[in-house]
């Protein structure tokens, strides 16, 4: 077996042993890649802070039957200062690099479109550019588009009949109308279907007029992260803990 470099961005990592860690990364030409990086925990490892999350490296990885060994890291960009200052961020970060590896599924598969969108979201919550719950649920439209079950938001998702209809249900694919709802669909409010279509758009504009009216702002946010996670939550079939706390944050805004 031979090494190989890639661009790789830390999705998180876990002790292993004394001294090493065990880093997940999703790199662009291999996709996910759990690899070890030893005695990186020592303090004068070679490595230093350049396999935190938020920071995206040319890694050299020399593969191994489960698990990779990482033998050298240029640090190629790092966002992390300005993410962990900002809870906000911080918490909205972790919910996109923890919903980025349930995303990608499987390891060693290559999925640079999808890379570079998970890059560009990071890049963009540490540059402050947005509020972080939307650029988080606008990160979250996009990726579940890449991986081709975007929600529907135009029409209904079952039988075509234009929007906005009241009804939402992640297993029919989306908005839906009132008769072809399947038990269990959620209620969708006036404006969030639009309020999502230009979140998935980057219609800032639209977004900024629709989310800060202030009878209706803060609930069509709440609203639309809600019917966002769950949509990526059934399409995954697993809980996104750190959504939670990204959700905790937000409230105590
Ligand atoms: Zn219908």
């Amino acid at each position: 077996m031979r090494s190989y470099r890639d661009d790789g961005l830390v999705l998180r990592h876990y002790n292993l042993g004394e001294a090493d860690r065990i880093i997940v990364l999703f790199t662009r030409r291999h996709g996910l890649v759990r690899a070890v990086a030893k005695g990186v925990r020592r303090q004068r490892s070679r490595f230093g802070a350049r396999l935190e999350p938020f920071t995206i490296s040319d890694i050299e990885l020399y593969p191994g039957r489960n698990l990779a060994t990482i033998t050298d890291v240029h640090t190629i960009e790092t966002f992390n200062e300005n993410i962990v200052s900002n809870y906000e961020r911080y918490t909205a970060a972790m919910a996109l690099l923890e919903a980025t590896e349930r995303l990608v599924g499987e390891e060693g598969v290559s999925q640079p479109a999808l890379f570079d969108l998970t890059v560009g979201a990071i890049g963009a919550l540490a540059a402050g550019q947005r509020q972080p719950q939307q650029m988080l649920d606008t990160f979250l439209l996009r990726a579940m588009g890449e991986a081709g079950w975007a929600p529907e938001l135009s029409k209904c998702a079952v039988c075509g009949a234009a929007g906005p209809h009241h009804f939402f249900h992640p297993a029919a694919g989306g908005m839906v109308c009132s008769q072809h709802r399947p038990p269990g669909s959620a209620g969708m409010m006036g404006g969030v279907s639009e309020y999502l279509q230009a979140l998935r758009d980057a219609n800032w504009a639209t977004a900024d007029a629709l989310g800060q009216n202030q009878k209706i702002g803060k609930r069509l946010q709440k609203e639309a992260h809600r019917l966002i996670v769950a949509h990526l939550q059934w399409h995954t079939e697993r809980k996104i803990t750190a959504l939670s706390f990204a959700d905790e944050a937000e409230r105590s805004r």
